[in-house]
């Protein structure tokens, strides 16, 4: 029997949002703390700070428009903010509060000195020129400027923002400092102070993690059955990874629909083919299928790496996959979550299997801060390392006390942050 705690009946409402889930899974994990923590539990159901602002650009044709954007510091008890920015038309300040709340656990899940913080901006940025996505992430940037900084919190990409992106808000903070200062973003060029091996990390963290369960489960990888939703950063970089270790990616979907080979689909074509027509629809050697039918195709690993909550209680019974490893931040609601765990479906949870990304952040943020850089082998080395070790205190934990990885992931996260939180004292 797995060990959940039933929740309070305010959280159980339907159709709830991302900071509800999050709160929904700190309640979940709240009694499973040590007592001497229990005090401080509140720290985690509120954000520390959090700002809106007013983004106003010009656009190419002379018009000007405004966005609104926000930035958020979950937590900073255990060092500065960390956590991307996400550009989307669906972004909202509930979903910027979750994703700071899970960057705080996460941080402390695989022990990078940060705490945890997130940002975004309401805006379909496919809309834009490059100028105009320029002019929008540079004023974005300077609004947000008095929360941002080396030492104090530091962005990165996430959903539809990228190393262009980070070098323009590395620009921009840096003009306004006066001087150049790289470590303010991670996620950059790797001309302008970025990280070999930054570009695929979240990516790999996620392989590494399956590839850790899959022995604990005797699963094997090569010939395994995979099926990944989304196809950017993270899902692409794990789909590719999976491919090379032997394994067969039996179906992509992304924004523009979902296509399936059971022979398995050639990844790099797929990602060039998607490079050049903007869409993975009509890619040669697979067929369309469904949205829907994507969900209940067998597989060993199902990978869901682009929004919250699309693993949920109206496809969770129809799964049929032996491992889900967790790329995108929240894609599993609470009651998906009691439905795959009654149904014996090991999730490796995102503030555990997408940390990779966040690991390598932290490489980058040492390098500029020391000027020395390492090799992308040393880079590679030392994330798998982190994550492999990460993923066995989890197991073990979830084995010891019999409880789901993501609430042992949450124990141990959360007993860290809420640690550091008891030793520090109240301010005054
Ligand atoms: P990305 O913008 O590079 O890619 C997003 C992908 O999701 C695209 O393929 C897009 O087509 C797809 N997508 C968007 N809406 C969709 C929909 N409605 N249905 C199906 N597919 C859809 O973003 P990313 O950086 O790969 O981030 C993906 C997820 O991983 C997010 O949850 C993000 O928070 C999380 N994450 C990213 C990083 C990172 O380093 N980039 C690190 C940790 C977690």
């Amino acid at each position: 029997m797995l060990n959940t705690p039933q929740l309070p009946s305010y959280l159980s409402k339907e159709n709830i949002g991302p900071w509800h889930i999050y709160l929904q899974q700190v309640e979940q994990v709240a009694p499973l703390l040590d007592k001497s923590l229990l005090p401080w539990v509140d720290t985690l159901r509120r954000p520390k700070r959090s700002l809106i602002v007013d983004v106003p650009i010009r656009l190419d044709n002379g018009q000007i428009t405004h966005f609104e954007g926000y930035r958020v510091h979950h937590n900073t008890s255990r060092g500065p903010g960390k956590g991307g920015v996400r550009y989307h038309q669906d972004v909202t300040l509930s979903e910027v509060m979750a994703l700071a709340g899970w960057m705080t656990i996460k941080n402390a899940v695989v022990n990078v000195p940060f705490g945890g913080a997130k940002g975004g901006i309401r805006v379909d940025p496919r809309q834009l020129s490059l100028a105009e996505l320029e002019g929008l992430t540079r004023r974005y940037t300077s609004e947000i400027s008095s929360m941002i900084g080396p030492d104090k919190d530091i962005p990165a990409p996430d959903m539809n923002t990228n190393a262009q992106v980070m070098a323009w808000m590395m620009d921009t903070y840096s003009m306004g400092e006066g001087r150049t200062v790289t470590g303010v973003v991670t996620g950059k060029p790797v001309s302008l102070g970025g990280s070999l091996g930054r570009q695929d990390a979240t990516g790999r963290g996620v392989f590494v993690t399956a590839r850790e369960a899959a022995r604990k489960l005797g699963v094997s990888i090569d010939g395994a059955r995979v099926i990944v939703q989304g196809f950017g950063n993270v899902g692409e970089a794990s789909a590719r990874m999976f491919a090379q270790a032997g394994a067969r990616v039996v179906a992509v979907q992304d924004v523009s629909g979902t296509v399936y080979n059971g022979a398995g689909l050639d990844v790099l074509a797929l990602k060039r083919y998607l490079a050049d027509n903007k869409t993975l629809l009509g890619a040669p050697d697979c067929e369309t299928i469904t949205n829907d039918d994507f969900w209940s195709l067998p597989c060993e690993f199902l990978v869901p790496a682009a929004l919250e909550s699309q693993i949920n209680r109206f496809n969770a019974e129809h799964i049929a996959a032996r491992i889900i490893v967790e790329g995108a931040n929240g894609p599993t609601t609470p009651e998906a979550d009691a439905i795959l765990a009654e149904r014996g479906i090991v999730v490796v949870p995102d503030v555990l299997a997408n940390a990779g990304g966040v690991t390598v952040s932290y490489f980058e943020w040492v390098q500029d801060f020391s000027s020395f850089f390492w090799t992308e082998d040393e880079i590679n080395a030392r994330l798998e390392r982190i994550m492999a070790e990460a993923f066995n205190a989890i197991w073990q934990m979830a084995e010891e006390r019999k409880m789901p990885l993501r609430s042992a992931a949450f124990v141990i996260g959360c007993s860290r942050v809420l640690e550091a939180r008891a030793t520090r004292g109240l301010y005054p």
